[in-house]
């Protein structure tokens, strides 16, 4: 263990901005190729700045969660700043940034599908790479969380696409009308980190539709998607109560997915009653605490009938942290429980709410305003809100990879400020730069 002198001292030699650099490099070599070959919508001979130019620019805001577009111009606007994104990007000359008007009118233009595209490389990377094999679940799947959230809200309608929620005021009787957008997300699990796989907007196609849009209509869009994206991927999606239903069932034995959702007993009634009949006689294991206390009791039954499958279910009882009091969870899965997995599902079905924490809380609260809507146009904030997934995975990897960081234990808001200070203060040699191809070692514990 270092002293804290030790710590300091190291911090002082370390670029932070330059170590993230290193990191985006390391698992995704061909990315600054990618923002390059983006389709391009706009007139070529008005054209100051090219794509990888503006793209990176919204990356690197995210990156130091700069709150607003005006923001990003002024923190931006300095000479090494400049210098330092001219030279990562390998351009010959760059003597301004772009207007922020200028990334919105290219974002507003731009395809939802081109960002996406991106976001799959990269997962596709990271899957190649193979280390983060061991949070496999069973040692086979991979972990997806689905989960819906609101995004931005206005009092006017805003465009066709809004999601309408009628009000009445208790006391006048008055109605009032909001317009929303929300979206489903789709997060792999790995670790601590939660990394965006898939994204899709809840809306409705136009002003006339009979029924809105919902999250489960637009967990089936994106889940079509997933699998046409991942073919062979051993996949265990994750859910809420929500998901546990005869059309999610089907999708997932169609897909060969397997899946462990929450389970509330008004959601299937016969399941429930049936576990609830026969639960007594079944083995209940108990799991102590070294000193032992008391952890959690699991009880399970497998191979309950529902409708043409069988569904296997378990219950935990968990003791908070100071012992005062025992929460009840219930799992639904397609994966047969045992004595040896049993607590590891459990533990896995929890994981569920790291996307709500280390998702979308994170994502609205501590680091990317993600309901800050920082353009007006629905194409743009679709491509703002995918250049936060994007720069997220590249902030969790940093984050979670970079010895220091761990050994320091420094907060997300830390972090990005150290970023950017970095990137306006220090400068990336050439020297540093020819070093980025020396492979580097990254370990995640
Ligand atoms: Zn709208």
């Amino acid at each position: 263990m270092a002293t804290r002198k030790e710590k300091r001292e190291q911090e002082k030699n370390t670029n932070y901005f330059f170590e993230f650099i290193k990191i985006k490099k390391h698992f995704f070599k061909g990315f600054t190729g990618y923002l390059k070959k983006v389709k391009d919508h706009r007139h070529q001979s008005y054209v100051d700045y090219t794509p990888e130019v503006i793209l990176f620019l919204v990356i690197l805001k995210n990156m130091a969660a700069l709150k607003s577009m005006r923001l990003m111009s002024e923190s931006f606007n300095k000479e090494e700043c400049i210098e330092n994104i001219c030279k990562i990007l390998g351009l010959e000359e760059l003597k301004e940034l772009p207007h922020y008007d200028t990334v919105n009118d290219f974002l507003s233009g731009l395809e939802v599908s081109e960002l996406e595209d991106i976001r799959t490389y990269m997962i596709k990377e990271l899957l190649k790479k193979r280390c983060f094999e061991d949070y496999r679940i069973e040692g086979k799947y991979w972990g997806i969380i689905f989960d819906g959230t609101g995004l931005y809200t206005f009092d006017k309608k805003h465009c066709k696409h809004c999601l309408k929620r009628e009000y009445k005021n208790q006391e006048t009787g008055e109605t009032k009308i909001i317009y929303m957008h929300h979206v489903l997300e789709a997060k792999l699990v790995v670790g601590d980190m939660v990394l965006s796989i898939g994204t899709e907007f809840i809306e409705n196609e136009n002003e006339e539709v009979p029924k809105q849009d919902c999250e489960i209509k637009a967990f089936y869009r994106l889940a079509e998607k997933i699998k046409q994206t991942y073919p062979r991927l051993p996949i265990c999606i994750l859910g809420d109560s929500l998901y546990a239903c005869e059309p999610v069932f089907v999708l997932c034995d169609q897909y060969n997915w397997k899946y462990i959702f929450r389970f509330k007993e008004g959601r299937i009634k016969s399941v429930a009653e049936e576990f609830e009949a026969i639960k007594a006689g079944e083995t209940k294991i108990v799991i102590k605490e070294k000193d032992g206390v008391t952890k959690q009791e699991l009880l399970w039954v497998n191979d309950i009938s529902y409708n043409n499958r069988e569904v296997n279910l378990i219950e935990a009882k968990i003791d908070t942290e100071d012992g005062s009091k025992s929460k009840q969870f219930l799992f639904l899965t397609g994966i047969k429980i045992t004595k040896t997995n049993a607590e590891r599902l459990v533990a896995t079905g929890r994981s569920r709410w790291k996307i709500e924490n280390q998702g979308f809380n994170n994502q609205k609260n501590i680091r990317y305003h993600l309901e800050h809507a920082n353009s007006h146009d629905y194409t743009a904030m679709k491509n703002h809100y995918l250049l936060i997934q994007i720069t997220d995975i590249m902030v969790q990897l940093f984050e979670n990879g970079l010895k220091i960081l761990r050994d320091l234990k420094k907060t997300a808001k830390e972090i990005s400020s150290n970023l950017l200070e970095a990137i306006r203060t220090r400068r990336v040699t050439d020297e540093d730069i020819t070093l980025l191809v020396k492979p580097i070692q990254i370990r995640f514990t």
